[in-house]
């Protein structure tokens, strides 16, 4: 067959790393591998009931209808309260949030319409692979700023500063991040925006995991008062809400971003999935069902981090960073072992554990793990990787 000469679009399109070895360790375990799968970062949870009671209710009643493009008024004022309500910010407008498919269209329509040719966006790494990609599917660089271990993976306004050049347009900020569960503490967090202001940079903060913190709350952009006009919060039901499958995530903006989103959304997909949005705005609607669940899905993820840190600290082949937030474990492999994607298929051939290579993070000589899993789930990877590194 001849090969398909493809579009400049997606001439330097890679598929999304996270969810192809996600895939391939489903396959397995359907092929019968007894795989151990820590691989894709999702909470192997299910949605609150009172969430997907109302997505089925939705059906039911025959709620099938195309739904506003930038989403349903309910669920925009239900975010608008949730962020008011969990956020110091004292005053939302539903008509600056826009409901899309997942955080990962709402970040797509936001690089889409605010970068393209001949613009530069900062990504501290380790980053979410997703975030380089999307940013060169709009046209733009995305320009890596390191960020280390020893310093806690947060970005120091020095070395943004250092990457900034006149064609700097915007800023990937993902606290607490992944891989790593960093936090960015709210004195840097209020630093960094105060540099982006100053240098005309928007900010796209990416929050997916803030009520996920183990310590001190991870703070919000939305907590920041002085934070600038180009500062854009996007979030989700995917994690705090064990909803990935709902594909629901939303950006809060200026209003002429939200409009420009909205049209593309138009164009693209008309918007999210209606009986999602109608799980979604009982998900994050009343305040004691909705902070009762994610209560307890902090204390269960608590434990299991617990237990993961101190199998991980028995281990000579590996160590792990102490996340303060998120879902994983993030593994260094000691002894200077660079190829930590040769590590991964090792460990998934050898001892059945999928995990991510950190290579597609942009930093080899890692590992991450899922530990939003079952316990027991968690036990037997644990102690399978501990065979591994013996
Ligand atoms: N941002 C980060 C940092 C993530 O890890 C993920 C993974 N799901 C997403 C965004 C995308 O989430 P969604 O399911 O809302 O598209
Ligand atoms: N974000 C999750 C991960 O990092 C899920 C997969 C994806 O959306 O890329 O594994």
């Amino acid at each position: 067959m001849p090969t398909t000469q493809f579009s400049p679009n997606v001439a330097r399109l890679e598929a999304s790393a996270t969810l192809v070895l996600a895939a391939r360790a489903r396959k397995l375990r359907a092929a019968g591998v007894p795989v151990v799968d820590l691989s894709a970062g999702e909470p192997q949870y299910p949605a609150p009931p009172f969430a997907a009671r109302a997505g089925i209710r939705a059906v039911e009643e025959g709620k099938t209808g195309y739904p506003p493009t930038s989403g349903l008024p309910e669920l925009r004022e239900a975010i608008a309260r949730y962020l008011r309500e969990t956020t110091a910010a004292e005053a939302v407008d539903p008509d600056s949030v826009i409901v899309s498919a997942g955080v990962k269209q709402s970040l797509f329509n936001c690089c889409y319409s605010l970068f393209g040719a001949g613009e530069e966006v900062l990504v501290p790494s380790p980053f979410w692979p997703s975030y380089t990609t999307i940013v060169r599917l709009a046209g733009a660089e995305p320009v890596i700023v390191e960020t280390t271990w020893e310093g806690g993976f947060v970005p120091a306004v020095e070395d943004l500063d250092a990457a900034r050049t006149t064609r700097t347009r915007g800023l990937m900020l993902n606290s607490p991040g992944n891989p790593t569960g960093a936090v960015i503490p709210p004195g840097l967090l209020r630093e960094i925006l105060a540099w982006a202001e100053r240098h005309g940079i928007w900010v796209l903060s990416d929050e997916i995991y803030r009520r996920l913190a183990y310590g001190a709350p991870s703070p919000s952009v939305f907590d920041i008062a002085e934070r600038g006009e180009r500062t854009i919060l996007l979030d989700g039901v995917s994690k705090a809400f064990c909803m990935p499958g709902f594909r629901i995530g939303y950006a809060v903006g200026p209003r002429d971003v939200v409009r420009k989103m909205a049209d593309l959304q138009g164009q693209t997909t008309s918007g999210a999935v209606g009986p999602s949005q109608h799980a979604a705005a009982a998900a994050l609607g009343e305040s004691a069902p909705r902070e009762a669940f994610v209560a307890e899905l902090l204390s269960r993820l608590s434990g299991l981090r617990e237990l993961g840190l101190s199998r991980f600290a028995e281990l000579d082949g590996v160590e792990a960073f102490a996340p303060d937030g998120a879902l994983y474990f993030y593994g260094r492999l000691t002894g200077g072992a660079a190829a930590s994607l040769d590590v991964a298929e090792r460990l998934l051939a050898d001892a059945k554990v999928a995990c991510m290579p950190g290579e597609p993070f942009g930093s080899p000589g890692h590992l991450r793990f899922n530990f939003a899993v079952e316990r027991e789930v968690l036990e037997e990877g644990l102690e399978r990787i501990a065979g591994f590194f013996g």
